[in-house]
């Protein structure tokens, strides 16, 4: 089982977190077109490597960043969300 460092609870078991997206994917703002939302919603990376994404520590609720590699699965870091993250 891999641990995963919630930056407000420390490790805790990979279970009790929920994969939330890409970091940087932002929501589309303003009056946009189905494309944009279809785009927001179902078209993700599948980047090899490190990535930067979006997950939920479930018992805390809290909402962070992660950086990881998804060839190796180390996590680099874990850090609470800035604006430019926020989804
Ligand atoms: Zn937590």
């Amino acid at each position: 089982m891999q641990l995963f460092i919630c930056p407000f609870c420390g490790p805790r078991a990979e279970t009790e977190f929920h994969f939330g997206g890409d970091a940087g994917n932002l929501r589309p703002e303003g009056d946009v077109d189905a494309m944009a939302w279809s785009n927001y919603l179902y078209f993700r990376d599948n980047s090899r490597g490190a990535v930067k994404e979006i997950w939920m520590h479930l018992p805390c609720r809290e909402v962070f960043a992660m950086e990881r590699d998804t060839v190796t699965h180390e996590v680099h870091a874990t850090h609470a969300l800035t604006g430019e993250e926020r989804p």
